[in-house]
């Protein structure tokens, strides 16, 4: 009897330990990180993949057009100590990335060109013969384009304000100001030619982009802010409802100022949603042996992103803003 007593007791300790155990991994949910791109969504809606810097795809899945497309990004080495030339293989290997993953054929409207430094401006002369585009931009970039024998009907002046149709889309370009980091200022007069030092490529005029598409409503729903600077009330009578926020810079400049920042790009523009991008380090590339890279941010010796992405966190906590950080190959979705 005594056996028998014991041996129910053991199965009676064994069935609630099984129970436990069974209640404890049903209460468990494993780590999953949901791909971001998988909104409500479909993929035929007006789209836009970030590409480090402030390069961006954006397409309606009829035309496909650029902000920038830079994506030499030469090794620091050769930046600071080399002329640097248009890196081929390396822009081959992200646009074919780039057209698989927005699922649209090889072929771009345009490329509308931030400023002329080279981190914005060196490879959409070149980008634009392969693909068929027509680079917008200021004078000085176009002294790019020309240094590149792009041919003038592929190259389209705006001096100061003006817009530019893409397709289904219309782009409006806004005369800004770069982020005050020193590198700023002056006009390329003559044709840069290549190879050429990355100080040869003169600033010429920054633009911030407003972006309509009337799949998306009359008035405009993005405004994409390529550098950390403002021309104060320039968004005057702008409201969006996604901001794409250059940081290039930021975390070396005052709190005073990264707030004034904030206030002319987000705050008087009514947005809800803002996306930052120009925060990493562009000597490191997107692409390495066919396989597509995550971006670094940059040195702290350069920048110092952990206290600009602190205060923006910050500002758009206080404001009951969306904040995200991009990533490159990271599709935003309208
Ligand atoms: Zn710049």
């Amino acid at each position: 009897m005594r056996v028998l007593r014991v041996a129910l007791y053991t199965l009676c300790v064994l069935a609630l330990l099984g129970l436990g155990a069974l209640v404890f991994l049903l209460k468990t949910h494993p780590t999953v990180r949901f791909p971001e791109s998988l909104e409500t969504k479909t993929s035929e809606s007006v789209r836009t993949l970030f590409l480090g810097t402030s390069s961006m795809a954006w397409t309606d899945g009829q035309s496909t057009w650029l902000v920038d497309g830079f994506f030499s990004r030469q090794p620091l080495g050769n930046v600071v100590f080399t002329r640097l030339t248009v890196d081929e293989m390396q822009i081959n290997a992200v646009t074919a990335e780039m057209f698989k993953r927005l699922n649209m054929p090889s072929a771009l409207s345009g490329i509308v060109v931030a400023h002329s430094h080279y981190d914005h401006s060196m490879d959409a002369p070149f980008l634009a013969k392969q693909f068929g585009a027509k680079v917008v931009g200021s004078e000085s970039t176009w002294q790019i384009a020309k240094g590149q024998d792009l041919p003038a009907t592929q190259m389209e002046l705006v001096p100061g304000r003006g817009r530019v149709k893409l397709g289904e889309f219309e782009i409006e370009l806004i005369q800004s100001a770069h982020a005050p980091t020193g590198f700023t200022g002056g006009f390329n007069s003559k044709p840069v030619f290549l190879p050429a030092h990355a100080l040869q490529f003169k600033e010429g005029i920054s633009y911030s982009f407003v972006v309509s598409h009337p799949g998306l409503g009359p008035g405009p729903f993005a405004l994409i802010q390529p550098s950390a600077g403002y021309v104060e009330g320039q968004n005057k009578g702008i409201a969006v409802k996604h901001v794409f926020l250059g940081m290039g810079g930021l975390g070396k400049l005052s709190e005073a100022y990264i707030e004034k920042y904030w206030q002319e790009m987000v705050m008087n523009t009514g947005a809800s949603n803002v996306y930052l991008i120009h925060w990493d380090d562009f000597t490191q590339p997107l692409m390495k042996q066919g396989q597509s890279q995550a971006l670094k941010p940059m040195p702290k010796l350069l920048d110092d992103l952990e206290k600009s992405l602190e205060l923006l966190k910050m500002f758009s906590k206080r404001d009951g803003v969306n904040l995200q950080v991009l990533d490159a190959w990271q599709m935003v979705y309208f």
